[in-house]
């Protein structure tokens, strides 16, 4: 699970959810429909605009983002890899004794120790 409460989590799972990005002739908007934002104005239990909403009641707009967050957890290499291979031996860090580099998804110069980070990384959609 990651902790929402923590700004930098915050903000990027509230990325991930929105998906907001720059606009050709300036400004932002999200990719969500607000309809399907918990943190909009349709949904945040106010009549307040989102960004009111964050500014105003921080906690519920992290508790927003959290069961956001819970709900739609990223998937990882290492999630994907035991769900096609449940009986594939681990080392006694819990990741395959093999690094994800060998299967050719990173360069072998970024390979951490125990490979626990290489294989817990976010898949990029
Ligand atoms: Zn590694």
């Amino acid at each position: 699970m990651i902790d929402c409460s923590r700004t930098e989590n915050y903000f990027a799972e509230k990325q991930r959810m929105t998906k907001k990005h720059k606009l050709n002739h300036g400004g932002y908007a999200c990719k969500l429909n607000c309809a399907d934002c918990p943190l909009s104005h349709l949904n945040n239990g106010s009549t307040m605009l989102c960004s009111d909403f964050e500014a105003l009641y921080p906690e519920k707009a992290i508790e927003s983002v959290q069961k956001w967050s819970n709900e739609h957890p990223q998937k990882t290499y290492l999630g994907e890899f035991l769900k096609n291979y449940p009986n594939a031996p681990l080392n006694r860090d819990g990741v395959p004794k093999m690094c994800l580099y060998v299967l050719g998804f990173m360069s072998m110069d970024d390979c951490r120790d125990g490979c626990i980070e290489c294989w817990n990384q976010p898949i990029k959609e």
